[in-house]
């Protein structure tokens, strides 16, 4: 991964790769599935980091999968959405939130987000409920590890009866009003991608307080194999359960998360520190009821200088960074399906940069993004 350029201080500075830890607890839960041989999906491991996980975020029960899309299909499933039904599922997101409702052969209707959380606007969820009173879910994701307002959110789905899903696939180690963010939902969904706070290489979890859902949840997961000594199957199954080996990794990253939030926070600050007097710039919605994760520092800029010269500016330095999501009802694959909001997404994706929040960067690498970007102004 480590890309080196002729000269010094010129290593390519990463938006979020992967960052094992220094003591070596993932390489100790992979000897160990080495030693006993749990090669599969199935195992210590994968039991182990379903508890540690659930018992870390304070739910009842988790599934461990093998992607956090895949989780979100199978939360899908779990609440009853199927061919022709419509989920609520915001505009302003990875497209990984939206797929798993096409899978499902439902109907994705995108919801705007507020410029005082980037997330869900409770607002256009209400506006939604008035246009589709039949929706049969509603997926809610905390971006960049900045929750959503959860209260407005769920009083509205919770006034209508529908089940909510959070995507909390990049705010793991988020807290809204002092409970983790995943367990506000019917189902909350993890992801170990290798960008994500903490990785397995690739990986997910669905928690839930519906422990009998968990249960059907690992059962489409392993094929949904019935219990017969023979392969017997009365209904879709899928292949989505996460291996053992990687079960290790996970569980060994675990015990790391609270360093790489602290370190993902120091990150943050420095940037805001250094960068909040430059004119036009102002940072992502940091809300006294939430305490973000900080997965990715991100910012907009508003006036002379426009996003995409930073971006360039920055990439000249071999230094990584991005604009926002691009808005799902903008995407070619998704603009016929209806959207509910006005222009805040638009806007936020126009003027919107994530800064490299990488938790490997010394101090020297952060000094080097915040020049770069100083020279501009
Ligand atoms: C990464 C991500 C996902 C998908 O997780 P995978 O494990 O990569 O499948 C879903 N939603 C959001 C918001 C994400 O950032």
């Amino acid at each position: 991964m480590v890309e080196k350029k002729t000269g010094t201080g010129r290593e390519r500075i990463y938006l979020s790769s992967p960052h094992m830890s220094e003591e070596g607890y993932e390489k100790q839960y992979i000897k160990e599935a080495f030693d006993t041989n749990w090669i599969a999906p199935v195992g210590e491991n994968v039991d182990g980091f379903e508890k540690e996980l659930a018992a870390m975020v304070g739910s009842k029960a988790a599934a461990a999968l093998s992607t956090g899309t895949a989780a979100i299909h199978l939360a899908l499933k779990a609440a009853g959405v199927g061919s022709g039904d419509i989920v609520f599922c915001p505009t302003l997101t990875f497209s990984a939130t939206a797929n798993p409702i096409i899978y499902q052969n439902a109907t994705p209707v995108f919801i705007d987000s507020d410029y005082e959380t980037w997330n869900m606007c409770p607002q256009a969820l209400e506006a939604a409920f008035l246009k589709y009173p039949d929706v049969k879910a509603v997926i809610v994701v905390h971006l960049y590890g900045l929750s959503a307002d959860m209260d407005p959110i769920l009083e509205i789905c919770q006034k209508h009866g529908v089940p909510v899903i959070e995507d909390a696939a990049e705010s793991l180690g988020t807290y809204y009003k002092g409970k983790h963010t995943g367990t506000f939902g019917d189902y909350g969904v993890f992801s170990f991608n290798g960008n994500k706070i903490i990785t397995t290489s690739g990986g997910g979890m669905l928690v839930s307080d519906h422990e009998e859902k968990i249960e059907k949840v690992r059962f489409w997961a392993t094929q949904s194999r019935d219990k017969a000594r023979h392969y017997q199957h009365s209904e879709l199954g899928f292949n989505y359960r996460m291996s053992n080996v990687l079960a290790g990794i996970g569980r060994g990253q675990l015990k790391v998360l609270d360093q790489r939030v602290a370190k993902k926070k120091a990150i943050f600050e420095f940037y805001q520190r250094e960068l909040c007097g430059l004119e036009g710039v102002q940072f992502m919605p940091v809300n006294d009821w939430n305490e973000p994760n900080y997965w990715l520092s991100c910012m907009t800029v508003n006036g002379r200088i426009r996003p995409v010269e930073l971006l360039e500016a920055l990439e000249k330095e071999n230094i990584e960074s991005r604009p926002l999501w691009k808005p799902m009802h903008l995407q070619p694959f998704f603009e016929a399906y209806d959207y509910v909001g006005t222009d805040v997404t638009e806007r936020l994706f126009e003027n919107g940069v994530c800064l490299p929040s990488d938790t490997k960067m010394k101090e020297e690498d952060l000094i080097r993004v915040v020049e770069t970007i100083k020279k501009l102004w």
